[in-house]
């Protein structure tokens, strides 16, 4: 049984990112502007919306938030997408629910997608293609979610740097609960492609996503597998919950002792005791998000003014 449970806040891990955000705008004097389109009545997203707001006015960031008719919606988009001072567009979903959001997430330009939901992006996530440009000098960007729980296991230290890059997660065991467009199925697949065995749970059974053996592009397999959550959560390293539901609630009793407990629904899914098995406990991420988002909106601005990146070797 774990004695000493440490809980990393995500206001902790978004910290240094922050900071390292504001600095660059500051010494670059650049102002990047996003616009935030709100066509629901969902106070959630009001919320993540006063809270963007906040948070880019710290770090000086323009944040202009669009209400909007639903049914305007994607003629906006599409003005935003003309408008040259605009860097990055995000719409809070669900708006229309289903197949018409996924449209109207590719009506939003490449240049422009911070969220990373446009075709592209999700293809290339699926596909490990990591930049944009055969130069490698523009690099993808990644759903603000998914990319922020990777940067929280980079904290904690379950990515191993003494490993080459892209292969970070060899030997690693994960659990995510949630197979989402959104955030449960990129991130299993992120997980995966860097070499983690990742059973990726949702209410209709298990999958198990692993490394591909692709020579070009090293992308992950997928296959369905007859098990339970009993038989996966007690072989995890790491488990990562994602229900939206308050009455979800994972049993302590199947967590492995030293277990890397994080939860990234708006509910707590760990049961009130998941620090007498965890090492390490991440009970919420959203801080985290909206640094990523704030990354991503630097990135496009500096594609938008050919500011590219030197190539990694
Ligand atoms: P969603 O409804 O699209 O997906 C929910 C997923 O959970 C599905 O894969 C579903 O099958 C699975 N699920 C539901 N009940 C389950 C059960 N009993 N057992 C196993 N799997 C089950 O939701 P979403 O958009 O992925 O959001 C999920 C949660 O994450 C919400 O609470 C949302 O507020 C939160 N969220 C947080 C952030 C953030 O940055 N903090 C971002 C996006 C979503």
């Amino acid at each position: 049984m774990s004695t000493s449970c440490k809980t990393v806040l995500a206001s902790t891990v978004s910290a240094s990112f922050r900071e390292q955000i504001k600095k660059d705008i500051k010494e670059r004097q650049i102002r990047p502007k996003l616009v935030g389109f709100l066509a629901n009545e969902d106070p959630a997203a009001k919320k993540y919306a006063e809270w963007t707001s906040k948070t880019c006015a710290e770090t000086g960031v323009e944040f202009e938030l669009r209400k909007v008719d639903k049914q305007d919606l994607e003629e906006k988009i599409t003005e935003a997408n003309e408008e040259k001072e605009v860097n990055g567009i995000m719409v809070y979903y669900p708006v229309f629910g289903g197949k018409q959001d996924l449209y109207l997430q590719s009506c939003v330009s490449e240049l422009k997608d911070v969220e990373g939901l446009c075709h592209k992006f999700v293809y290339n996530v699926y596909h490990n293609i990591r930049y944009l440009d055969e130069g490698e000098t523009m690099k993808c960007i990644i759903p603000c979610t998914p990319l922020a729980i990777v940067k929280i296991l980079e904290y904690i230290g379950v990515y191993n740097s003494v490993l080459p890059y892209g292969n970070r997660l060899y030997g690693r065991t994960i659990t995510v609960v949630n197979r989402s467009e959104i955030v449960g199925r990129p991130l299993a697949a992120m997980l995966a492609n860097d070499g983690a065995k990742v059973f990726s749970v949702d209410v209709n059974g298990i999958q198990l996503f692993t490394r591909g053996t692709g020579i070009r592009l090293q992308a992950h397999k997928v296959e369905d597998i007859d098990a339970k959550l009993e038989d996966v959560v007690p072989q995890s390293d790491v488990v990562i919950t994602g229900v939206p539901t308050p009455k979800y609630k994972l049993p302590t009793s199947l967590l492995k002792d030293g277990v890397i407990a994080i939860n990234f629904s708006s509910f707590a899914n760990f049961e009130d005791d998941v620090k007498s098995r965890a090492s390490i406990f991440v009970p919420s991420v959203g801080k985290v998000t909206v640094a990523m988002l704030e990354r991503n909106l630097l990135r496009l601005h500096d594609y938008q003014n050919n500011v590219l990146e030197k190539k990694q070797n």
